[in-house]
C-alpha cells in the first residue's frame, strides 16, 4: 500500500486530519512534556485495526514491524536509506540464528578463535579449547541481515515506506487523537496518522527527542575496513582480535574483526572522543605487521549508546534498540538486543491490543513491554557495566582482564552468557576458585601495572 492510499485510509477512519505542514509552527505543537493518555484510550476500535508506525528499518525496527504485522496490527515501517550499510562489526550471538530464524547462508564467517591482547602484549587464546565443535560466532554484513529482516516483516504484512521521517505531531494530553508522521518520499512531503509509534531510529533518534525521552552518554566508534592481501586475510579467516590498552582506548577495546572479504579495524571511547583518531593510529600500530599491504576501502564512525534512556515509553510511543539505549557495556553488543527489544515490544502491543482490536495506553506499554524487558535484561546490563568499570579503566585492570581470560572456566562462562544470552549458572567450587583467582590476579597485576608505569617513566627520561 502506498503512502497516499494510507493517508486516504486515515481520513476515512475519521482521524483528525493533520494541518498542512507549512502552517504548523513550533508554539502550536502540543507540549510533549504534558503527554498523558486517559483510560478511555483503552477502548475497543470499531471497524478498523490498530495502526502503528515503526520508524527505522534496522534489526530493532524490522523485528518490531514483523511482530506487529504478524499479530494483526496495521503496520508501517519507515526506513530512510535501505541500501546503506550501518557501520558495525556484524557479530551476533549463536542463539540469534535459531531465535530469529536467520538462514545460515547469510553468514559470512564462523569465528571460532578469539585473541585478547593486553597492554604489555600478553596474548590469550579465547575459544580454541573452550568452544564446542558446533559453536561459533556468526559474522554477517549488516546490509544483508537488515534487508533480510525488512523483507520478512513485509512478507508478514508490514507496509514498507522508503522515506525520511522529518517530524512527528504529538497529540494533546488526555487525548486519543493520532500521532502524525511527517516524512519525505523522493523529496515529496507526505503525512500519515497512526495510533502509536515504535521508535527504532538508532542512536541519534529523532523519535526520542520528540517525546523528550532524555539523553544518554554515547561512545564513539571508529572503524576502517581494510582489504588485505590473501595470505594476510587467511590469518583472520576464523579469528577475531581484541586489544586493550591506553594506546588504543582509555575506556573500551579496539578490534580486528573478519568480514566477508576484508577486516574491520576499529576502536571506541566515551571519555576522550576528541582523541579517537589517535587511538585508531594506536590500533593500526599494534597490528601493523598483520595488516601490511592492506588497502583501506571504507572509513566510518558512529555513536554507541552507553545506557538506557531515562524514559523509553511516553504516551503511545515506545523506544527500542539503540534508540532506547540497549547496547551492553564491555562488548558494545547491540544487534541481538535491538532485534529482541523490537520483537518484545511488537508482541507486547499485539497482546495489549488483543490482536490490533483495542487502543493501547502508556500503562499497557510500560506493563507489557518495559517491565518484561527490565525483568529479563537489567541485571545483564548492570553486570557488564560493572565489568567495564573494573577492567577497562586502567592498564592494571586490563592486564588483570587478559590474565583472567586465560582461565578455561572463565572462558566457558563468558561464551555461555554471550552465545546463549543467559546469565550462566556455574559450579560453586569453580565460582569460588574464579573469585580467588580474580583477587590473586589483581594483586599480581598491581605489580605489573607499577612496573609498566616505571618502565614508561624511565623511557620518557631516556627519550627527553
Ligand atoms: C562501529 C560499530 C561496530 C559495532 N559492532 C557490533 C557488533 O559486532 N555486534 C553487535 O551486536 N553490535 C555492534 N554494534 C552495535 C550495533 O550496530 C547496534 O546496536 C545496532 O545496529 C542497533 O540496531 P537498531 O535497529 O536499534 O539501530 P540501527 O541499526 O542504527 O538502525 C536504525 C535505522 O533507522 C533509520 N533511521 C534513522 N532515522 C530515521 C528517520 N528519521 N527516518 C527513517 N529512518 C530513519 C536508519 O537509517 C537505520 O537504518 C556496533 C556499532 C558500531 C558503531
Amino acid at each position: 500500500m502506498n503512502t497516499m492510499a494510507a493517508l486516504a485510509l486515515t481520513q476515512n477512519l475519521r482521524f483528525t486530519p493533520a494541518p498542512p505542514l507549512k502552517t504548523l509552527k513550533q508554539h502550536q505543537r502540543p507540549n510533549p512534556k504534558t503527554l498523558k493518555i486517559t483510560a478511555s484510550s483503552s477502548s475497543r476500535l470499531s471497524g478498523r485495526k490498530l495502526r502503528a508506525a515503526v520508524i527505522g528499518g534496522g534489526p530493532a525496527g524490522s523485528s518490531a514491524a514483523e511482530a506487529l504485522a504478524a499479530g494483526g496490527v496495521e503496520t508501517y515501517l519507515f526506513e530512510r536509506s535501505p541500501s546503506t550499510a550501518k557501520p558495525c562489526g556484524g557479530a551476533i550471538p549463536l542463539c540469534m540464528i535459531d531465535e530469529f530464524s536467520i538462514p545460515l547462508h547469510l553468514i559470512d564467517r564462523h569465528v571460532t578463535r578469539m585473541k585478547i591482547i593486553s597492554p604489555s602484549n600478553l596474548t590469550v587464546d579465547f575459544g580454541s579449547k573452550t568452544l564446542k565443535s558446533h559453536e561459533y560466532i556468526p559474522m554477517l554484513r549488516r546490509e544483508v541481515l537488515d534487508s533480510f529482516l525488512r523483507s520478512r516483516a513485509q512478507s508478514n504484512g508490514a507496509n514498507f515506506i522508503t522515506g525520511l521521517v522529518t517530524d512527528i505531531e504529538v497529540p494533546d494530553s488526555y487525548s486519543s487523537k493520532p500521532y502524525v508522521i511527517h516524512h519525505t518520499v523522493n523529496n515529496c512531503k507526505r503525512s500519515l496518522a497512526v495510533d502509536l509509534i515504535v521508535g527504532a531510529d538508532g542512536a541519534n533518534s529523532k523519535v526520542a527527542k520528540i517525546i523528550d525521552a532524555g539523553n544518554y552518554s554515547c561512545a564513539i566508534a571508529f572503524q576502517e575496513r581494510i582489504k588485505l592481501p590473501d595470505e594476510k586475510m587467511e590469518y583472520y579467516h576464523n579469528l577475531a582480535e581484541m586489544y586493550v590498552g591506553d594506546d588504543v582506548s582509555p575506556d573500551f577495546y579496539a578490534w580486528v574483526f573478519p568480514k566477508c572479504d576484508h577486516v574491520a579495524v576499529g576502536t571506541g571511547t566515551v571519555c576522550a572522543k576528541q582523541n579517537i583518531k589517535g587511538y585508531q593510529r594506536g590500533i593500526r600500530e599494534r597490528v601493523r605487521e598483520k595488516i601490511k599491504g592492506g588497502k583501506v576501502i571504507k572509513v566510518e564512525a558512529h555513536p554507541i549508546p552507553e545506557h538506557p534512556r531515562p524514559r523509553r515509553v511516553r504516551g503511545r510511543v515506545a523506544l527500542v534498540g539503540d534508540a532506547a539505549g540497549y547496547v551492553t557495556k564491555c562488548s558494545g553488543e547491540g544487534i541481538y538486543f535491538a532485534a529482541k527489544s523490537g520483537k518484545m515490544c511488537g508482541e507486547a502491543i499485539v497482546k495489549a491490543s488483543e490482536g490490533g482490536e483495542k487502543m493501547v495506553s502508556e500503562e499497557d506499554l510500560k506493563r507489557e513491554y518495559l517491565r518484561e524487558w527490565d525483568k529479563k535484561y537489567s541485571n545483564t546490563f548492570r553486570f557488564l557495566d560493572l565489568l567495564q568499570r573494573v577492567f577497562y579503566g586502567s592498564d592494571v585492570g586490563r592486564e588483570a582482564l587478559v590474565e583472567l581470560c586465560g582461565d578455561e572456566y572463565v572462558q566457558r562462562m563468558t561464551f555461555d552468557s554471550y552465545l546463549y544470552k543467559k546469565l550462566a549458572s556455574g559450579h560453586r567450587w569453580d565460582d569460588l576458585k574464579m573469585v580467588l583467582n580474580t583477587f590473586g590476579t589483581f594483586m599480581k597485576c598491581k605489580v605489573v601495572g607499577r612496573e609498566m608505569e616505571a618502565l614508561r617513566l624511565s623511557a620518557k627520561r631516556v627519550l627527553f
